[in-house]
């Protein structure tokens, strides 16, 4: 595995594979890697050679208030697992390559970026596209794959590329969970004993929805109710919004739609968590996928 701490090296490694018509895949992450994010190299591995893998803690997507100076970072272990996998490349740029002294462009995708984790976290999805939108046209791979686990940035990820007639395929993986359905996540290693125990009520919240919605359920509130019960049960979980969206515009939604997604996001002890449910109709039946 080659290491890349330059933009410009970076792009010359990715012209010559694409000049050898090799199928070029790109996994942005920002370190401190789990099986999530080994779940989407696993998917960039079976569709593509070579694969980069980037790491980078986007400081842009980060607001005053929030944990750019303690997100964990792990490089020699990440460095050494990406080794292990097989990986090509790692694209590990310093901040000054990326936002070199005197940058003055965002991209930002209008409404969809306002809403939920936009609304809470104002500034991180400018932050986010403009970071996505670098490294897309840096690296200019064929597929580049993100995490359901953040399914509003995957949307607005693809929102942007469609919208900026981008070359690159957005591929979206599923959730990966642990044993008792916390999705994986970079920050749940803030949780201490009592906090990590809690914080599977995020998953059992979205599983209540489930459960409605198989015995019959189809009404929004009625199932943001149920979501409710489960989760304020847990005194350690404060909600910071909990919300039944259209699947394409994440705007509320009063009765479920053909493709929507259940979205939570919530406080545990100081570290914020989010998760979500996509619900998908086929005939008469919704489907429900964790
Ligand atoms: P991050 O390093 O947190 O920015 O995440 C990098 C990519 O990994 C994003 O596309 C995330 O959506 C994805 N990801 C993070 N956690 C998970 C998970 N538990 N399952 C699937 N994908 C994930």
């Amino acid at each position: 595995m080659e290491t890349i701490h330059t933009v410009a090296w970076m792009k010359q490694v990715a012209a010559s594979a694409r000049k050898n018509d090799r199928v070029l895949g790109l996994v942005p992450t920002m370190g401190a890697l789990h099986e999530g994010h080994f779940s989407l190299i696993h998917a960039a591995q079976k569709q593509c050679s070579p694969v980069v893998v980037s790491i980078f803690v986007n400081p842009k997507q980060f607001g005053p208030s929030e944990d750019f100076q303690k997100y964990p970072r792990t490089f020699e272990a990440d460095r050494a697992a990406l080794e292990s996998l097989g990986i090509d490349y790692l694209f590990a740029p310093p901040p000054e390559e990326i936002y070199p002294l005197g940058f003055r462009t965002y991209v930002e995708v209008e409404r969809l970026s306002e809403r939920l984790e936009g609304r809470s976290r104002p500034g991180h999805f400018r932050g986010v596209t403009t970071v996505v939108l670098k490294l897309l046209e840096i690296v200019q791979p064929r597929l580049a794959f993100f995490g359901r686990k953040d399914a509003q940035q995957a949307r607005i990820i693809r929102r942007m590329a469609s919208d900026l007639n981008l070359d690159s395929e957005i591929i979206v993986c599923p959730i990966v969970r642990e044993a008792d359905g916390l999705a994986l996540s970079s920050r749940n290693r803030y949780l201490n004993e009592e906090n990590r125990r809690a914080a599977s009520a995020l998953y059992r919240s979205l599983d209540a929805v489930r459960r409605e919605i198989a015995a019959g359920e189809r009404d929004a509130a009625r199932l943001l109710v149920a979501l409710r019960r489960v989760v304020d049960a847990e005194t350690r979980v404060s909600v910071d919004y909990a919300e039944i969206v259209d699947a394409d515009s994440f705007e509320p939604v009063v009765s479920l739609r053909k493709v929507c997604y259940v979205l939570i996001a919530a406080r545990v002890g100081g570290t914020r968590l989010i998760d979500n449910a996509l619900i998908e109709q086929t005939g008469d039946t919704f489907g429900v996928t964790l």
